[in-house]
């Protein structure tokens, strides 16, 4: 079922603090930030000349389930890197931090994002004589560092911006300090915090929540800054034609205690929700969610509409990535496995079901069909976003273009095909009115990308030159 959604691709983590167990922190941190990848994990730290690592295929306490693997990683600097992989390329090579030992002493680098430019940046770098140990587009960038690494670190990652397209959010750990950047469109969130004087970075808020250290601010749209001895310090780099924020980070991909560019997550989902009511309102006897992340649109639903809201459907917190197939007799109801639906509640009822976005469709069928096989007299499918036709080249996973059932078919083809007595999806203008009406991106909904894909690359395309 998880399938059925975009994926984020990585997390990032970094903290400066000499008195500390920045490892440990480093730890909690990406503990924090586990939703947004779960195929590898690993912590980089630093005593200001040699980089020590350790990272494996696994959930962050899989990957560190011994303490004795936190405890041996002495340093006064860490940076943090969870990662899911795209297909055909979950390797223990692509796990990262990544680190380099070359001519000016080592460097670790953790990256979330997509490079659009990648193709042809590996193929110069080739012609260079460069050599390639993963398939990542986070080694080009690391190669680009290391060559302009001569003019100093933040002259070489602000150089490496120059050269490189895409998305990124960048954590380059080298020469005594850390240094943070963000792409020029600020696609990728990255924030600063503070913990007694010491300064750290995180993908998301809630991660410097967890240790303890108070939020600063988001890095600016191609911004540079450096925490070390000497404190923190920002620097401008190249910024693109329009601030671009990914719009899918609230709507579905961030965890909803986080706040990003001044906006939290679930209030932006709450709002999303309220503005459906206000497009689509139904006279229906409950309003129930899709757990988790649909709840806090349809509690904005309920409470413009004033129906009733309850949890019709009750997920298990326990399920792990992997259990025990069901037999082909079970898999029919493999769905509740996941997902069940409470009989009590749904039983002669006319249903408004709000989900947080719709990609391929094949949950919503599922969970259509058990709401229905629960009792329930009608079911209306919400979705708190717009149709998804787009594919995205900026580091989330949306599957591709042909994959995707907006692009297959129209609203009333889709609502046949999940088997809806209606389907409404939010309008653009709503999401935008949801967020505020600031600057995000919304290509993979409506096909306008910040920062266009050379060539159109399909992420397939990118995999295979890197295979
Ligand atoms: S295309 Fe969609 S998922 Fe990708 S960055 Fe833009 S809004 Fe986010």
């Amino acid at each position: 079922m998880d399938n059925d959604k975009p994926r984020e691709e990585c997390g990032v983590f970094g903290v400066y603090a000499p008195e500390q167990d920045t490892a440990r922190l480093t730890y909690f941190g990406l503990y924090a930030l586990q939703h947004r990848g779960q195929e590898s994990a690993g912590i980089a730290v630093s005593d200001g000349r040699n980089i020590k690592v350790h990272k494996a295929m696994g959930l962050v306490a899989e990957v560190f389930a011994d303490d004795a693997l936190i405890s041996g990683l002495r340093g006064k600097m860490a940076v943090g890197h969870v990662r899911y992989s795209t297909t055909g390329s979950s390797l223990l090579a692509n796990a990262q931090p990544l680190v380099v030992h070359f001519q000016h002493g080592m460097m670790a680098l953790a990256h979330n994002g997509n490079l659009t430019n990648a193709a042809r940046l590996r193929d110069e770098l080739c012609q260079r004589g460069v050599v390639f140990h993963s398939t990542t587009d986070s080694e080009i960038i690391l190669n680009l560092i290391a060559g302009y690494k001569r003019d100093g670190l933040e002259d070489a990652v602000i150089k490496t911006m120059m050269d490189i397209r895409g998305a990124y959010a960048l954590l380059v750990m080298g020469d005594g300090k850390i240094i943070g950047a963000r792409d020029p469109y600020g696609i990728r969130p990255l924030c600063v915090g503070v913990l007694e004087g010491r300064y750290c970075f995180a993908s998301e808020s809630c991660a410097l929540d967890v240790i303890g250290a108070e939020f600063v601010r988001d890095l600016r749209p191609g911004e540079v800054a450096t925490i070390s001895a000497d404190g923190l310090s920002f620097r401008q780099g190249p910024v693109g034609g329009e601030t671009a924020h990914c719009s899918f980070e609230y709507i579905y991909l961030a965890r909803p205690d986080s706040t990003m560019d001044e906006i939290n997550v679930w209030e932006s989902r709450f709002r999303m929700g309220r503005q459906l009511a206000r497009e689509y309102p139904l006279e229906a006897d409950l309003v129930i969610p899709v757990p988790d992340s649909g709840t806090p649109a349809a509690l904005g639903y309920a409470q413009v509409t004033g129906r009733h809201f309850a949890e019709g459907l009750m997920k298990n917190r326990y399920v792990g990535r992997t259990f025990i197939q069901p037999t082909q007799e079970m898999r029919e109801n493999s769905v509740r496995i996941k997902l069940n639906g409470n009989e009590r509640i749904l039983r002669g009822k006319s249903v408004v079901m709000v989900d947080d976005s719709l990609v391929r469709g094949t949950t919503s069928l599922k969970l259509i069909q058990l709401v229905r096989h629960c009792g329930a007299r009608e079911v209306h499918m919400l979705i708190g976003s717009p149709p998804v036709r787009h594919s995205c080249y900026y580091g989330i996973d949306t599957a591709e273009r042909e994959r995707l059932i907006a692009n297959q078919m129209d609203v009333d083809g889709i609502r046949r095909f999940i088997g809806a007595d209606s389907l409404y999806y939010l309008s653009e203008a709503g999401l935008r009115a949801a967020l505020r009406n600031r600057d995000y991106c919304t290509a993979c909904f409506s096909g306008r990308y910040p920062d266009p894909p050379p060539g159109e690359q399909s992420k397939n395309d990118l995999e295979n030159i890197y295979k």
